[in-house]
């Protein structure tokens, strides 16, 4: 699914959000992996939707992650033979952002957006109580497919060393999720949305 909220310039620069809807398939599994990042990118765009911005920001629910990222691949490809992929001048993606005793979000991404990874940390010291752990190599989401097409696109993603010991599970539930943890991320993905808003 892929809805645009417009900007108001005539530039043909947007921002792209992004989170999987599909899970691993088994009985009630996939609260956290990734309703939590779907619901996240939901009220993202409910609340931005009020909000002018500069830019145009599409928010696209994909499907398939659990196999070999289907959704985001065939899209970032789409993107890439229309030519429209350079013009997306910042891209998040969320995937498992509900389970969390620690108050820390994983910013991941590759060495050479660097910066996109401190920008954030600096608005979850500003706008949240969160704090931030950056991982400089991405791997296994939907943020891969938009890395490899040179787009600046950052993870985030529940701390993975003390990730849901439901992960790929039948235990991966809607009670496990900690909603305010996942609130926290998803007003820090808001802000740096607007924040980047150029
Ligand atoms: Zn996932």
């Amino acid at each position: 699914m892929i809805a645009t909220k417009a900007g108001t310039s005539d530039s043909k620069d947007f921002m792209i959000v992004i989170a999987h809807m599909d899970s691993v398939g088994k009985d009630f599994a996939g609260a956290d992996d990734n309703a939590s990042g779907t619901a996240s990118l939901l009220e993202t765009a409910r609340v931005l939707a009020k909000v002018p911005t500069k830019q145009s920001i599409r928010f696209f629910i994909t499907n398939g992650e659990e196999i070999n990222l289907l959704g985001a691949e065939d899209y970032a490809k789409k993107l890439e033979i229309s030519g429209d992929i350079k013009n997306i001048t910042f891209a998040i993606a969320m995937d498992m952002v509900g389970y969390n005793s620690n108050g820390i979000v994983e910013l991941e991404t590759n060495k050479e957006y660097d910066a996109a990874a401190n920008f954030m940390t600096k608005m979850a010291e500003t706008y949240t109580t969160l704090k931030t752990k950056i991982t400089l190599g991405a791997r296994g989401s939907d943020h891969i497919p938009f890395l490899n097409r040179a787009v600046e696109t950052v993870l985030t993603i529940e701390d993975w060393s003390t990730k849901t010991p439901c992960y790929h599970q039948k235990c991966d539930t809607p009670d496990t999720i900690n909603y305010v943890y996942a609130g926290e991320i998803t007003k820090l993905n808001i802000a740096t949305l607007l924040e980047k808003d150029h």
